[in-house]
């Protein structure tokens, strides 16, 4: 329709399909699915093991240029391809999508499935609770962060006698071990499994996790963007008095839980990464994870749902599953692996699977390689990267573009003097891609303000780049028909193979894997380590954990640490202000600059226009 309606009218004009029914189409047996309502279920792990002799399709990345506040359409994108390798090119094909947080839903940003004719349906079921996945990741965040405050409280006021009974209870006049007590005993060096043969020194080594209130690194968790959070004060009522702190509380999605379910690959790597979560430091600076806490077991099981990828389809009926959405900045910012590998299964050698990566592809897609890619052992025959003539326009000078505000007339009118100076960007991005052997299509986003010579110009310096195809895709206005030639590219240059490679090797120094990132990738001159960084970096070498990747924690609005730096800055230095670390979850993470971890609301957010009709039960307001 023109004009095209609003993102939720289109949602439900369409009827999904039965979730059994589309599971059947794409060859799933009843067992393997466990429905959540009509339009959405859960697929269950055992599928990897019955489809494991099965060749896996092609895997195509989507990622951006540098994108404007307003995002440049790489969900719409993914969806779009989906919807035309699968009802025009007649492939199996799948697309795998973050799970959006619901804080920019009742915030700023508004939904996530995508948008016009490339939707994932029922959109507000998307963007809503889905199956739970993010509740269950808060549950089992927040028990770690009461793990811990009570054990402090508890170290604090007993003996190491009373903590030893209780922790070690007799049961009929019998003190046994539980498996974690004992797997923490051989931590520990302490090779007894009779409780009554240990020193007290012993006993008090395995009581006393000494965790220093002022070295805990685990914060609470909430998926709502409430800015009072940032710093909190828990302990203040009289019973726990004594043991006040400071604290915060991160989104739900910047739980290193998160991270962890994007990248285990099943149930036992998932328990076992959970349990090398480290939640801060003794006293004596040595590193306290979840296994210490006794906690990791209990954390599995509030996770058991959650590892489910969960199955859902677009507006043409095309499957979709979404699993995960980790914070794009402190971690790692893609979907998850499991979804990939069931997707690449279930369609088959002669498929597509489209996966996306958070941010500009600066970020996001160099963590897909680097990290996930590393992790998952797959390997991308293409990516497809997404530009608009809105952004480009912006690289090359244009004013400021802002969520909310009409756009300025440059964006409006034909301007190819902007455009081709703004193409740096895109041309900097096509290199980072070829920098890692993988070949690039460029999918041209059209906005109904480009003009046939805008779309002509971007096409042409994209292949004069360095990509090997540069095609318009209108999937917004049109659905899957709309991005026909996009798939017509994709299958082309997926045919002709990748020569896949990481950036660096693990075994590098973590300061020389950061320069590599700032110098490749970003074009920085050098990096600048603040005495704080340094100091991390020296005690996670001295703690063994320096073969990690490393997730950079950066602005996704430049190429550079400078967020109003737009096009292809050059001759800085970036700036490591502090080091961190997820070892669960498997990566370093330099901070570049301050990185919030709690989204505020604006003064009008999202939510004044999201209701419910009472006799229908229809959803507006959810764009
Ligand atoms: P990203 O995944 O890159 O953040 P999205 O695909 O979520 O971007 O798109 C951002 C917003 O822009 C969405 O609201 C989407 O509906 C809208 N959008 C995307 N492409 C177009 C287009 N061609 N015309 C109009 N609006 C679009």
């Amino acid at each position: 329709l023109s004009p095209v309606p609003s993102d939720i009218e289109i949602s439900r004009s369409q009827t999904p399909k039965p979730i059994s029914q589309l599971a059947q189409e794409i060859g799933l047996l009843p067992e393997e699915l466990e429905a959540y309502g009509k339009t959405k279920a859960k697929v269950h792990l055992s599928l990897l093991n019955r489809l494991q002799h099965q060749p896996d399709g092609k895997y195509v990345l989507v990622a951006g240029i540098t994108p404007t506040p307003l995002g440049e359409g790489k969900s719409t994108v993914t969806i779009g391809l989906v919807q035309a390798l699968s009802a025009h090119l007649k492939l199996n094909s799948f697309a795998c999508l973050r799970q959006p947080s619901q804080g920019p839903t009742f915030g700023v940003k508004g939904g996530a499935a995508g948008g016009g004719y490339a939707q994932v349906i029922p959109m507000e079921e998307f963007n809503l609770h889905l199956t739970g996945d993010i509740h269950a990741i808060t549950a089992a965040n927040n028990l770690v962060a009461a793990a811990i405050d009570a054990r402090i409280f508890h170290e604090a006021t007993q003996s190491d006698k009373a903590l030893y009974s209780r922790l070690v209870p007799s049961v009929n006049s019998v003190r046994r071990f539980s498996p974690i007590q004992l797997a923490r005993l051989q931590r520990l060096g302490i090779n007894k499994s009779d409780p009554s043969d240990l020193t007290p020194q012993e006993v008090s080594a395995f009581v006393r996790l000494d965790l220093d209130p002022e070295k805990v690194t685990w914060q609470r968790v909430v998926d709502t963007n409430d800015r009072f959070l940032r710093k909190i004060t828990v302990g203040q009522a009289n019973t726990e008095k004594g043991h006040a702190r400071q604290t915060q509380f991160d989104i739900a999605v910047a739980s290193e839980i998160m991270a962890i379910l994007a990248l285990t690959d099943g149930l036992a790597d998932m328990r076992a990464r959970l349990g090398r979560m480290v939640v801060g430091s003794s006293r004596n600076n040595q590193p306290i994870t979840a296994d210490d806490l006794g906690v990791t077991g209990a954390l599995a099981v509030l996770m058991k749902d959650a590892i489910k990828p969960t199955l859902m389809q677009t507006l043409e009926g095309t499957p979709v599953f979404v699993h995960a959405g980790p914070f794009a900045n402190i971690a790692h910012g893609n979907s998850s692996v499991l979804a990939d590998k069931l997707a690449l299964k279930l369609v088959g050698e002669e498929g597509y699977v489209v996966t996306e990566a958070g941010f500009g592809a600066d970020i996001g897609m160099e963590k897909f390689f680097n990290i996930k890619c590393r992790t998952s052992g797959l390997r991308p025959d293409v990516v497809v990267l997404v530009a608009t003539v809105r952004a480009l326009k912006m690289h090359g000078g244009g004013p400021n573009v802002t969520a909310g505000v009409p756009l300025p007339k440059e964006y409006i009118d034909e301007n190819l003097q902007l455009v081709a100076d703004g193409c740096s960007n895109l041309k900097k991005q096509i290199q980072i891609a070829r920098l890692f052997g993988v070949p690039v299509v460029v999918a041209l986003n059209v906005f109904k303000t480009d003009t046939q010579a805008e779309i002509d110009l971007v096409c042409h310096i994209a292949e004069a780049s360095g990509a090997s195809a540069a095609v318009p895709c209108h999937h917004w206005s049109r659905g899957g028909r709309g991005s026909v030639e996009l798939a017509h590219a994709v299958k082309e240059v997926a045919s002709q193979g990748s020569h896949f490679q990481f950036l660096y090797n693990l075994q590098d120094p973590i300061v020389e894997k950061i320069r590599m990132i700032a110098q490749k990738v970003y074009g920085a001159d050098d990096i600048e380590l603040s005495p704080d960084a340094q100091a991390k970096i020296d005690y996670y070498n001295q703690q063994g954990f320096s073969a990690l990747p490393i997730c950079m924690a950066k602005t996704h609005l430049s190429l550079s640490h400078m967020p109003e730096k737009k096009g292809v800055p050059t001759g800085f230095i970036l700036p490591i202000r502090d080091v961190r670390a997820s070892i669960g979850a498997g990566f370093i993470y330099p901070l570049v600059g301050t990185m919030s971890t709690m989204p505020g609301l604006p003064t009008r957010p999202c939510f004044y226009d999201i209701d419910i009709d009472p006799v229908t039960e229809e959803i507006k307001g959810l764009f």
